[in-house]
């Protein structure tokens, strides 16, 4: 781990965020592990995407000296300026939050991997995106997607219903542009995360059946991690535990 130079001046506020996210990162990491640990799972299968929307660039700047590549972002706007900002880092760009398909085209030239495509409209449109982007150079690979399935009928959370995962699956295996990672999911806040994620893993075992390439199940969030881990989580997706609490709390 990259320790934290004493500075003078305008530097200390600097330091002293950068010192606080080492502490957080540690904590995650450590609560990964002992979750890992408590399943029996290699913690080598869990990724940690730090999800740092409303943070600055600064942050994941931070993080990314200490050793953090994939980083996650909700909204497209804010995303594109951090992308544009951190060009030169090579970061790994992992959109979480909903899409709108007139932000496509944006999204393409940075993200990594989108895990919030819920309908073959989105599908499609991102696929078109990416083959121009891949054209023209703005890209040099295809784009990672995960299907969003939904756990309940908010439908304003976004995603699908386990039952539509199949055919929304085929349709994005069919796109040269696309690649079917695997799933991810949001558990209504009511809700018992226990049952819940074992309701994704069972959507995500039967994906990997026609889909054996898509393995990820992207799950678990700073509260309820633990338990995401215990039922097959391959990327946890934490915000708060790690960056602080956010000034404006997001669905
Ligand atoms: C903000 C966000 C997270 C992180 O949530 P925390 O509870 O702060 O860890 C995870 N996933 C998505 C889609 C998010 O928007």
């Amino acid at each position: 781990m990259q320790t934290v130079p004493d500075t003078d001046g305008a530097e200390n506020g600097n330091d002293f965020r950068a010192a606080e996210l080492a502490t957080n990162l540690e904590g995650v990491l450590a609560r990964i592990d002992a979750a890992c640990a408590a399943a029996g799972r290699d913690p080598a299968e869990v990724r940690l995407l730090p999800v740092t929307k409303y943070f600055p660039a600064s942050d994941i700047a931070a993080l990314y000296r200490l050793g953090r590549r994939d980083f996650g972002e909700n909204r497209p706007q804010e995303a594109d300026v951090k992308a544009a900002e951190l060009g030169a880092l090579g970061v790994r760009w992992h959109l979480v939050g909903q899409l709108q398909r007139n932000k496509v085209r944006q999204v393409v030239r940075w993200a990594h991997a989108v895990h919030s495509v819920d309908s073959e409209r989105l599908a499609t449109a991102l696929a078109t995106a990416t083959g121009a982007a891949l054209d023209s150079g703005e890209r040099g690979t295809a784009l990672e997607v995960l299907i969003q399935v939904s756990l309940d009928d908010d439908p304003a959370r976004g995603g699908v219903t386990p039952d539509a995962v199949p055919a929304l699956a085929d349709h994005i295996a069919e796109s040269a542009e696309l690649r079917l990672a695997g799933i991810m999911a949001i558990p209504p806040r009511a809700a018992d995360p226990d049952a819940e994620f074992a309701r994704l893993a069972e959507v995500c075992t039967r994906l990997r059946t026609g889909h054996p390439g898509a393995t990820e199940l992207s799950a678990g969030m700073s509260n309820d991690l633990e338990r995401a881990i215990a039922h097959g989580s391959t990327c946890v997706r934490v915000g708060t535990a790690l960056m602080g609490g956010r000034p404006i709390t997001s669905a």
